[in-house]
């Protein structure tokens, strides 16, 4: 037996047992003629105790432990004099009898500390050193545990996971897709799944009411912290059920693992539409843990000779709570970071509202203090606080300020990781214009159905035309959308036509679903959360590279196996591909 307990489970109860450990040297130490071993597992730290006195020979073994050497002790558990109240086994020691080297470990190229000093490329090339480490290893506890507990609700709800193809044909959902070249079938590419979309609707078709999946899915998209190249949804569809049920049994789903995984009960989660998140946050998935609401004030700036504002087609402010006091550089800090190119705003407009009542501004020229007075009270300012505007065009200008919004409340330490607010997004503009091409394309995808009332719209103005579809936002963050979808041929026809498709390119690429929809498909919508973002969101991570096992570095390579790689020329020609 290589083991009778873990490292992380014995107790003074257990004491004067005999036991035998396994796992790796964490630390050695010689105090004395005495020497003192960390020993690791999966579960914790034991100490253990080679003492020169009563065991010389033993002790000589021991002087010869390096880091992560694997070894095998026997012993007797101990009451150690010397406790460690930051450990669970911290109050007893192993006195150590027989010592066996199972494995000698080369020198680790970082420390396996809470703390490493390895950097990013150093731990991501050396991944199975990295994950031996307590938060890494804590991430994919925690990763675990959320996977079981979201089997566990969906299974008690009669969800039924059921698992579906890996080498497809694309889906069009607005990504590129990752393509197979297939052997047998020269010229022709099989597609990784964007997401299981297609199939779980037919699922429904099949007449499996209720479908989840903890799957796969990749899209060959530009990397960023919070995307990987392949990534797990839960992945759900249910049959004969209208929005209303589909958040209720989702909004459960968020509830019960926030309670079981943090024992946090999370309240009602509130409702806001599209529309209002837009005009309030300037952005469809905001950040409700701070206020900090965006307020128009065009209507209060014109006419006083102001070009900027007059030509703008819209003007916002925020209200920086306390921030009236900020220098001189701490405002030109700000106006450089709404500057610089990835959020491209022309410049940035404050009001000081000072301590003392009194207003001070960058635009005094063109503004009476009584004037400026008119923008605060709209913004619910109160002495202390700073107003910042900006302006232009109205979707950029709300998605600049957005950027600075967020900006002002982590400067502020309102984006607390402990604190989680969750909220739906609902009523999605069905469709977006796409100027350059010059056609509409699908918000969400094209199997999302239109809300009936709006229907009509799609002949007349199809831009107009809200979605039965719905995001869960939590703390800023998308964590899931979905849908309900068109069930009907002629209607998912019609769609296909308003989306640009011809009749038979509709046929040639989704004439099996058009066609499945003929058999009885009943009624069904769905939604998929993003598992690696409710964990990195749970654990709070700002990336969610750390709650993966063995992710893609920012280029999109592993850089442990090193993949991406060059195939042999023979492997080529069998797939019918060259270079060039
Ligand atoms: N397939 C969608 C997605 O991956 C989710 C859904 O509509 O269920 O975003």
């Amino acid at each position: 037996m290589y083991r009778t307990n873990t490292c992380g489970e014995l107790r003074l109860t257990n004491l004067d047992k005999k036991t035998t450990l396994a796992g790796w040297v964490q630390k050695a130490r010689k105090f004395g003629g005495m020497i003192f071993v960390d020993l690791r597992d999966r579960y914790g730290i034991t100490q253990l105790v080679f003492n020169q006195e009563t065991n010389a020979a033993l002790c000589e073994q021991a002087a010869k432990l390096g880091r992560e050497w694997l070894i095998q002790v026997h012993g007797i558990v101990a009451e150690r004099s010397n406790k460690n109240p930051n450990l669970p086994t911290g109050d007893i020691e192993i006195i150590v009898s027989e010592l066996q080297i199972l494995n000698p470990a080369e020198t680790p190229p970082f420390t396996i500390e809470d703390e490493s000093d390895g950097g990013d490329d150093l731990r991501m090339k050396y991944r199975y050193l990295d994950l031996r480490r307590n938060p890494v290893r804590a991430n994919l506890e925690l990763r675990h545990a959320m996977a079981f507990a979201t089997r566990s609700y969906l299974n008690e709800q009669k969800f039924m996971e059921i698992e579906t193809p890996v080498l497809v044909s694309s889906t069009p959902e607005g990504a590129r897709d990752f393509v197979v070249p297939s052997r047998l079938h020269e010229g022709q590419f099989y597609a990784l799944p964007q997401s299981p979309q297609l199939f779980k609707q037919l699922l429904m078709v099949s007449g499996f009411d209720r479908y989840f999946q903890i799957v796969k899915c990749f899209r060959d998209e530009d990397l960023r912290a919070d995307r990987q190249p392949e990534f797990t949804q839960i992945d759900c569809e249910m049959s004969f059920v209208e929005q209303e049920d589909i958040l209720n049994i989702f909004e459960g789903l968020t509830k019960y693992l926030f309670k079981t995984i943090k024992g946090i009960d999370i309240p009602d989660l509130p409702r806001m539409s599209y529309a209002d998140a837009m005009r309030l946050y300037g952005s469809d998935k905001p950040d409700t843990r701070f206020g900090m609401q965006f307020v128009e004030i065009k209507d209060l700036t014109e006419g006083k000779g102001f070009g900027v504002f007059d030509s703008a087609e819209y003007v916002a402010a925020i209200s920086a709570e306390g921030c009236a006091g900020y220098t001189r550089k701490q405002l030109d800090e700000l106006t450089e970071f709404v500057k610089r190119q990835q959020i491209g705003a022309k410049g940035l407009i404050y009001v000081r509202y000072e301590a003392d009542g009194s207003i001070k501004s960058s635009v005094d020229k063109f503004y009476t203090p009584e004037e400026l007075k008119t923008w605060l009270d709209r913004a619910n300012a109160q002495p202390g606080d700073l107003l910042l505007i900006l302006c232009g065009e109205t979707e950029k200008t709300q998605k600049q300020l957005c950027e600075l919004r967020l900006e002002i409340g982590s400067r502020l330490g309102l984006r607390d990781k402990n604190q989680f607010n969750c909220l739906w997004v609902v009523d999605f503009p069905l469709l977006e214009f796409d100027e350059e091409l010059n056609r509409y394309f699908a918000k969400h995808h094209p199997f999302t159905s239109p809300k009936i009332e709006d229907s009509p719209l799609l002949d007349t103005n199809p831009g107009a035309v809200r979605a039965n579809a719905y995001d869960m936002v939590i703390n800023g963050v998308e964590v899931g959308g979905g849908s309900i979808r068109i069930f009907n041929s002629e209607l998912q026809q019609k769609m296909f036509t308003t989306l640009g498709f011809t009749k038979e390119q509709a046929q040639a690429q989704f004439g099996f679903l058009m066609n499945a929809f003929k058999y009885g498909a009943p009624p069904h919508g769905g939604i998929a959360f993003g598992l690696d973002r409710l964990v990195s969101i749970f654990a709070g991570l700002d990336s969610i590279r750390d709650c993966i096992a063995f992710p893609k570095n920012n280029a999109g390579r592993d850089v442990m196996i090193d993949a991406p790689s060059a195939i042999a020329p023979e492997q080529l020609k069998e797939l019918h591909l060259k270079l060039e």
